[in-house]
């Protein structure tokens, strides 16, 4: 987005929301884990799988951020939760919008441990057919590429998974893309049901160095009975870590883009510094050998 085109909102539209406490984050979790939580707060062993079933139904398809609005479970329950359990949207620093129609979150989220509270960044792109949302993994990066901001920027952390999901939630929230939630007015959306159709994992850091989180995230979004985001539709960027793109066709099966930026080493080895550990050779065969990429028609990968 350039300078030229970005309207900063006023102080009223980008007002931070309530800061989300360190702690017990449902948002996140597998069903698993989240079946333990439950149980931690004396949840009957016989209900966990029902009331499981529900607050993933609430949280990813409904969208909702208070424990308040789950009305289909005992305000008692509600309240025990309410006390044990964080569901609340990271605080949204500033919202821009071109005129375009893309917007920019700059989002913070808190500190863990010794750390201090940190800030990524969010973009939405609409198109007529399309809105792609492009997630971020780190906070800055260990790479180096020649030609990105990020890589000037010293590692700071991994996002943990509820902050790589929380990104999709933000944004859905302010295109009113949940059930029952209407669109900004005047905003440039696409003409599909869906406002944010596609994800791309191109925002801040190397998401393959962050594969654990990164995996947890998208196979949550990709969920269907909860964001039901199609892995034809999520897009993991590298810069070539040549180990977890074998992991990334196994494990998450979503779509492959690799940042090539040059075909021959020498060159490659100046752009794309980690070139010098996962050279051209073995990045090619890792991706000659990404699940479907042998069909044209149904190729996961993009260079
Ligand atoms: S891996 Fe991505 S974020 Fe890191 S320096 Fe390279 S292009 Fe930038």
């Amino acid at each position: 987005m350039s300078a030229v085109e970005t309207i900063d909102l006023d102080a009223q539209r980008a007002k931070p929301r309530q800061k989300p406490a360190v702690g017990n984050i449902l948002i996140g979790l597998s069903k698993p884990e989240m079946a333990e939580a439950l149980s931690s707060i004396g949840v009957a062993d016989k209900q966990i799988r029902m009331r499981v079933n529900q607050i993933w139904n609430w949280l990813y398809v409904r969208g909702v951020s208070d424990f308040a609005e789950m009305t289909n479970m005992a305000k008692d329950l509600r309240l025990r939760m309410a006390e044990a359990f964080d569901i609340a949207r990271p605080e949204i620093v500033t919202e821009q919008i071109s005129t375009d129609g893309t917007r920019k979150w700059l989002i913070r989220f808190p500190a863990h441990g010794a750390g201090r509270p940190v800030e990524i960044e969010t973009v939405y792109i609409p198109e007529e057919d399309r809105g792609t949302l492009c997630i971020s993994s780190q906070v800055g990066c260990t790479l180096t590429c020649s030609f990105c901001h990020t890589g000037t920027q010293r590692l700071v952390r991994n996002l943990r998974p509820e902050e790589i999901l929380g990104q999709l939630l933000v944004a859905r929230d302010a295109l009113g893309d949940f059930p029952n939630r209407d669109a900004p007015n005047g905003a440039f959306i696409p003409e599909s049901d869906r406002k944010v159709t596609n994800i791309v994992m191109m925002g801040m850091g190397e998401p393959l160095y962050n594969f654990e989180a990164v995996k947890k995230a998208l196979l949550i979004a990709s969920a269907e009975d909860g964001l039901s985001m199609s892995k034809r539709r999520i897009t993991l960027s590298t810069s070539g870590v040549v180990p977890e793109i074998y992991r990334t066709g196994d494990e998450i099966g979503c779509m492959l883009a690799i940042s090539l930026h040059a075909v021959r080493d020498d060159l490659r080895n100046i752009l794309v510094p980690i070139n010098k550990k996962y050279p051209l050779e073995e990045l090619i065969k890792a991706c000659r050998e990404y699940p479907g990429v042998s069909m044209p028609a149904a190729s996961r990968l993009n260079m």
